[in-house]
């Protein structure tokens, strides 16, 4: 569809009659004109990539959020793979998983994190989606004949797609996160579609926030503003003239630097904005906070209603998290611990939960490929926890296995996320059932004891991504088990990302044993919690708790393994020094 605007905007006139216009105009004739009640803003990113454009986009959104404003964030991702499910976590870090079974960027995981709301299949949206949508719409005829052309087909459907979540009303303010950086060509029909929107939308409904980097030489001793000038010339050109720079650099900015970015870029001075490094992510929205960035928005986009900003359990977190009281040392026994992004959720649920506690956790990574029955209690020494990671395929779940014995058999709380339940699992059938042969059949399909199974509705599907069992589902929980006493419920609801399943035919047999199934789902009777209630914490799930761990809802499942970490780093140092720590009671 192609945008009929009333009049272009940007003048006094122009913005009287969109005003005026957004106010009466019917849903279709809102969609039909792109007018929405929300405010649009595109946050893109110069000079080089991991700066932390969602970090900043979700600090942003965070502090809007706290002034009373319903804000949300979507990521646009230039790629052709039509979402990163079928992408290796070594290419694209952990695959983030919303309530509806999207599979998605990580960095919805950061917006879902700080804003401490659902984000969903629509935040998400990638080039090869557009293109999907594009082509598909190509083959039904809906085109009309015409040439199918990046501008404007391609450009109508990302601004469709940029508009989408400001309908209904459900947000004053949508944040796009464009990924990539200027100057990429295949992000450059986004970055076409910001500018066009940047001159349809009335001016105050659009703002461009730029991340750059400022640069410190250290032979000049000298901070540089060359890239940052090259990276906003190199927007211009493509028709996009940012409102706002938020500059990260290593250095605090003084005002001449400031005036200087300001002069050379083209932005009023108190748009440019400073973003040193921080010990924390958590720490960026006060940083933002301290250099005004709500409040330039709020004045550029001609919000008037909002209030004092309210951060006050942001506060009480974040202090937490500075000065715990105590530490632990947990294991992570993983595959792809070379890329910390490849088990982001699971990282930042640690944060929470510490925090939660008061303590410090201390995360050793262990791959799980080198561990073996030799090495495993050196690897494995010094740890207060275990958690075993999700994974896919045969690499290094030998090791996975041998690392849960080792837990089981010395009281030390073991966490057991997806594949890391699985493994859970066969280790139980082989050494304490006595099926030698138990296994999974995604690593063994012939396997004597398919004590974990291929979901009988996952048979059929041949097609990769989007395919899995994926998203959130019921689960009922045992009265009286470990789990119904973490979770305080005996109903709760959590995402998941899998084919396989623990094998009912073995059920009875492995709860005649001690491992039991404390949460199942209602409909299917899937074993999605298993326990051992002879263990002080030992605990595997067959879904994602860490993709629903907040600053202000930590998982419940981590806030409980930490604590569980905690007694046994205690226990140790008693047995360690009993009269030292009498004489510390
Ligand atoms: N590979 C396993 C399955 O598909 C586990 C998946 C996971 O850990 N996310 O069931």
């Amino acid at each position: 569809m192609n945008t009929i605007y009333p009049v272009k905007t940007g003048t006094t006139l122009g913005h009287l009659i969109v005003l005026v216009t957004k106010r009466n105009l019917n849903k279709e004739e809102k969609t039909f004109n792109h007018i929405t009640m929300a405010k649009f803003i595109f946050v893109t990113g110069g000079v080089t990539s991991s700066l932390g454009k969602g970090i900043i986009a979700a600090s942003l959104a965070k502090l809007l959020q706290s002034r009373g404003l319903r804000a949300t964030i979507q990521k646009f991702d230039p790629y052709i793979n039509v979402d990163p499910g079928t992408l290796n976590p070594y290419e694209h870090g952990e695959c983030f998983v919303t309530e509806d079974g999207a599979e998605t960027d990580l960095d919805l995981g950061h917006y879902e994190r700080f804003l401490n709301i659902y984000t969903s299949q629509a935040n998400n949206v990638t080039t090869g989606r557009i293109y999907q949508t594009v082509i598909n719409k190509e083959r039904e005829g809906a085109y009309l004949g015409k040439t199918v052309q990046v501008i404007p087909h391609i450009t109508d459907e990302i601004k469709r797609r940029m508009l989408l979540l400001g309908e209904d009303d459900k947000y004053d303010v949508v944040i796009t996160e464009i990924g990539g950086t200027v100057g990429d060509i295949e992000g450059l029909p986004f970055i076409e579609a910001v500018r066009q929107l940047q001159w349809e939308l009335p001016e105050e409904d659009c703002l461009v926030v730029h991340l750059t980097l400022i640069p410190y030489l250290k032979a000049a001793k000298e901070l540089k503003t060359k890239p940052t000038q090259h990276s906003v010339r190199l927007l211009s050109e493509n028709g996009v003239h940012p409102d706002i720079l938020v500059c990260r650099t290593e250095e605090p900015l003084n005002d001449e630097i400031k005036r200087k970015i300001a002069q050379f870029c083209n932005v009023k001075q108190e748009a440019v904005i400073e973003s040193v490094d921080a010990s924390t992510i958590y720490e960026v929205p006060m940083m933002m906070l301290r250099e005004k960035l709500d409040i330039i928005t709020l004045k550029k986009m001609n919000i008037t209603s909002y209030h004092e900003p309210e951060l006050n359990r942001w506060k009480v977190f974040l202090d937490k998290l500075k000065y715990p009281k105590s530490k632990v040392t947990i294991g992570l026994i993983g595959k792809y611990i070379e890329l910390q992004d490849a088990y982001k959720s699971i990282l930042e649920s640690f944060i929470h939960a510490g925090a939660m506690n008061e303590c410090k956790v201390q995360v050793v990574n262990v791959h799980s490929e080198f561990i073996d029955d030799e090495n495993v209690a050196e690897k494995l020494d010094g740890l207060d926890g275990l958690l075993v990671a999700p994974g896919f395929g045969f690499r290094g779940i030998e090791g996975k296995i041998t690392a849960v014995k080792y837990a089981r058999e010395r009281d030390l709380p073991f966490f057991g996320i997806c594949l890391g339940m699985q493994m859970a699992v066969i280790e139980y059938g082989r050494n304490i059932l006595g099926l030698a042969e138990a296994h999974s059949t995604e690593m063994d399909p012939e396997t004597q004891h398919p004590v974990i199974n291929m979901m009988e509705e996952q048979k059929k599907i041949k097609a990769m991504g989007g395919t899995m069992r994926l998203g959130a589902f019921p689960c009922e929980i045992k009265k009286g088990s470990l789990a119904a006493e973490i979770y305080d419920s005996t109903l709760i609801s959590e995402r998941h990302r899998h084919r396989y399943e623990f094998n009912n035919d073995y059920l009875e047999q492995y709860e005649n044993a001690g491992m039991i199934a404390s949460g199942l789902n209602p409909e299917t009777g899937l074993v999605e919690i298993i326990e051992l209630s002879t263990h002080p914490f030992f605990i595997g799930v067959q879904y994602h708790p860490e993709l629903k761990s907040t600053v202000e809802a930590p998982a419940p499942l981590f806030v409980h393994f930490i604590a569980a970490a905690k007694n046994y780093n205690e226990k140790r140092a008693t047995a360690r020094n009993p009269v030292l720590h009498s004489e510390m009671i």
